[in-house]
């Protein structure tokens, strides 16, 4: 890896470029495991599932009505046939169906051999055993067909596939139990700063709350990880290395909040370099200027920054995509629309910003987008308020209300 903290004439790298060298220097993590279909859910798939039946199964009705043999309709006129019986779904009927019989029949029972067809009950008279069909029954209609879901032996899904409800139902429906995924992610975060207070306890002078371990708890609460709360760690030089080298032996990733900047108590990057290595530390983004990769031993480090609002985007931003690359999920690229924007935005050229918006649809269809409030890195009020990201690129110097701009929907689709 190249130290770039070393080069400090360097420009500031953008976040593609960020994004690149992360992605290059990741290998996901080897392993899979075995999970029981209901435990599955946000989980990747890593093996191919075969169907090991057909779906449907068997041939059954897609409406409640009266199920015939095509043969048995009358062309272009009214018709009437016998009722030989019920199929009921989950109680087949037990009887052969002859010429000019009928049966009735409901959503989901299976249909009698020699019948291909049902015509919906709004459509048919009923006079005790004679039911009375009207003129252009159309044969073949409301059945569905064996294997006309999936066919036996076929892939149900494939890998690399992050399970979702849907996916859970469609295995489920062939009869899977239990499936191959793989194995959680182990991700470990600290806070750093002498300022921290926990929740429950009274603020001394000159102390804050720690939000960011409740924000990381957050964005890092999903079904491929496995994450631990490991506190608070002072900004003592020692005592981070310490904390870092003993979390790197044990865990996948690690991610720390703040010190990752140029202060006095700023000992990220250092720690980093003397411990593990540095990919590069500082990226022209805003809010998230300061932040460190690399690695420490076979562990991947993400130094974020400290103010909250600037840990979310470059969470979502950098390390969101490189936690899913280690876990083996799809890459997917963020949904990216374009809106107009109702407020003017202040913006400095420099850095792409990743301001935060509310953007609402019109009745019309528009896609409209408001500032979510004041923008500083500390104030995570607006970010609370807002449903998306604004995101201007590095050279804009503004925009004027009316003007259009790019948002980003905050995760919809995990
Ligand atoms: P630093 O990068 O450590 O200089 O932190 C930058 C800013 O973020 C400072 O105002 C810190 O007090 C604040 N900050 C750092 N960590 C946290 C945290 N865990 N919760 C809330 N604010 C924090
Ligand atoms: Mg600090």
């Amino acid at each position: 890896m190249i130290d770039l903290c070393s080069q400090d004439t360097n420009p500031l790298l953008s976040l593609p470029e960020a994004l690149a060298r992360v992605r290059a220097a990741l290998l996901p993590a080897a392993g899979s495991e075995k999970v029981a279909l209901k435990d599955a859910l946000g989980r990747t798939l890593t093996q191919p599932v075969y169907s090991p039946i057909n779906i449907p199964h068997e041939r059954n009705a897609a409406m409640d009505g009266y199920a015939l043999a095509a043969s048995d309709i009358a062309p272009n006129q009214p018709f009437s046939l016998h009722l030989a019986g019920t199929s009921w779904a989950g109680r087949p009927f037990q009887g052969q169906l002859q010429p000019g019989e009928c049966i009735r029949i409901f959503t989901g029972a299976v249909l009698p051999e020699q019948a291909d067809t049902v015509i919906m009950q709004e459509q048919v008279r009923a006079d005790r055993q004679t039911i009375h069909f009207p003129a252009q029954a159309r044969p073949y209609q409301n059945v569905r067909e064996i294997g006309e879901d999936t066919r036996q032996d076929t892939c149900l899904i494939a890998p690399p596939k992050k399970l979702t409800a849907a996916d859970l139902g469609l295995l489920a429906s062939a009869g899977v139990c239990e499936i191959t995924v793989k194995r959680r992610l182990n991700i470990a975060f600290f806070s750093t700063g002498d300022e921290l207070t926990a929740l429950g306890q009274a603020l001394q002078a000159g102390k804050i709350y720690d939000s960011n371990r409740y924000i990381l708890s957050g964005l890092l609460a999903d079904p491929g990880y496995s994450i631990a709360d490991k506190g608070v760690i002072a900004d003592d030089r020692d005592k981070l290395e310490e904390n870092l080298v003993e979390a790197a032996k044990n865990y996948d990733v690690i991610i720390t909040t703040g010190g990752a900047s140029v202060g006095e108590a700023d000992f990220v990057k250092d720690v980093l370099a003397s411990c593990g290595q540095v990919n590069f530390w500082k990226i022209a983004m805003k809010p998230g200027k300061p932040l460190a990769f690399g690695k420490i031993g076979n562990c991947y480090f993400f130094g974020l920054p400290g103010n909250p609002v600037a840990v979310i985007a470059t969470f979502d931003q950098l390390v969101k995509p490189a936690l899913k690359q280690l876990a083996g999920e799809p890459f997917t690229k963020p949904l990216r629309l374009t809106a107009i924007c109702t407020s003017s935005l202040k913006k400095a050229a420099g850095r792409q910003e990743f301001q935060r918006g509310i953007l609402t649809q019109s009745d019309a269809g528009k896609l409209l987008v408001a500032s979510s409030g004041k923008q500083g890195s500390h104030l995570l009020g607006s970010f609370s308020r807002a449903n998306c990201y604004i995101i201007l690129p590095a050279d804009c110097t503004g925009v004027e209300a009316g003007e259009q701009v790019t948002v980003e929907p905050f995760s919809l689709f995990v």
